[in-house]
């Protein structure tokens, strides 16, 4: 069927100043990047901090405008739409962010923060908002006791459910997940990882989860694609990217995550250097100044992104 979202070649500069008379340069924070993401999956974008990816969900749900390619949504490239277009499918799609104590606002009642969205969307009235709300704290695992209570009263790990039910109460489609659990305690993580997984199930929904790590991603993802600045490096099916990855920076990265099994341990690849900056970022192959396995074509030509086994893509010469 359709892809829920699809993304086409997709561009995002921004200006930044240099110095302090200020000549302006361009920062591409997304330069050419494409997947797709079908209904009901989880793809999860992974990489360092500033390669590209909360970009990439801000583009997706458009709080950003691309500066090249596009972006459909059930099948409707929602580049040109107008604003009066654009609001039932905002409505589609819902965030969740990594901090729940930075956006929630502490002066809201929780069950006004988990309504917030049905009093945009929706024409319900004050009660069956409450009512609602009150079902939602229930869904994730909250009660309605906690409905009249302020947001810095509960934990961060509740403070995500609230997030969490505050996403679910207009019944999107696609929830962005940028860096849900990182804030939380490990063990809290899981149980809300838990939660998103149930809650997938019971709603048919589809996300998209952005993290820097891992070992976060690994149990809630069906696909992931792997960013380094501002590009895709290899996308794959979860199982075929954590036992055969491709990419020399995949293979690093995958190289520190904590495995259960110290005998199954691989040894632990150390990048060389420092992550260059995105404003001016390596020719060639952007990995190059990093990579153990680097040759000559490498830092001339960019390697093309493209599928070497079925369902698994990779951007590298090694694979040409
Ligand atoms: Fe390393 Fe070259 Fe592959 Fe880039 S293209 S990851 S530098 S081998
Ligand atoms: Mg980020």
């Amino acid at each position: 069927g359709t892809p829920l979202v699809e993304v086409k070649a997709l561009r995002k500069s921004f200006a930044v100043r240099k110095g302090w008379l200020g000549t302006s340069r361009e920062l591409w924070a997304v330069d050419g990047i494409s997947f797709a993401i079908r209904k009901g999956e989880t793809f999860s974008l992974v990489g360092e901090s500033g390669c590209g990816k909360s970009t990439t969900g801000r583009l997706v749900n458009r709080l950003l405008r691309p500066s090249a390619g596009e972006v459909w949504f059930n099948g409707q490239n929602i580049g040109g739409l107008s604003e009066d277009k654009m609001r039932p499918l905002r409505k589609e799609m819902q965030m969740v962010f990594q901090d729940p104590y930075a956006s929630l606002n502490p002066r809201m009642k929780v069950k006004d923060l988990v309504a917030e969205p049905l009093l945009i969307h929706t024409k319900l009235s004050g009660a069956e908002r409450d009512k609602l709300a009150c079902k939602l704290l229930e869904t994730v695992g909250l009660n309605s006791y906690h409905a009249e209570r302020f947001a810095h009263e509960f934990s961060g790990g509740q403070r995500q459910r609230i997030g969490i039910a505050r996403a679910l109460s207009v019944r999107p489609s696609l929830i962005i997940a940028d860096e849900p659990v990182s804030a939380l305690d490990v063990s809290i993580q899981s149980q809300v990882l838990n939660l998103m997984q149930d809650l997938q199930e019971e709603y048919g929904l589809t996300y998209l989860f952005i993290s820097h790590d891992l070992s976060v991603v690994e149990h809630i993802s069906d696909r992931i694609g792997v960013m380094y600045l501002g590009t895709l490096v290899e996308t794959a099916v979860k199982d075929d990217l954590y036992d055969h990855p491709l990419h020399p920076y995949t293979q690093a990265l995958l190289s520190s995550v904590p495995v259960p099994d110290p005998k199954l341990k691989k040894e632990r690849i150390i990048l060389k250097g420092d992550l260059p900056s995105p404003v001016n970022p390596p020719s060639g192959c952007r990995f190059h100044t990093r990579c153990s396995a680097c040759m000559e074509i490498c830092k001339q030509a960019a390697p093309e992104f493209k599928e070497v086994k079925p369902g698994h893509q990779v951007a590298c010469h090694l694979y040409n």
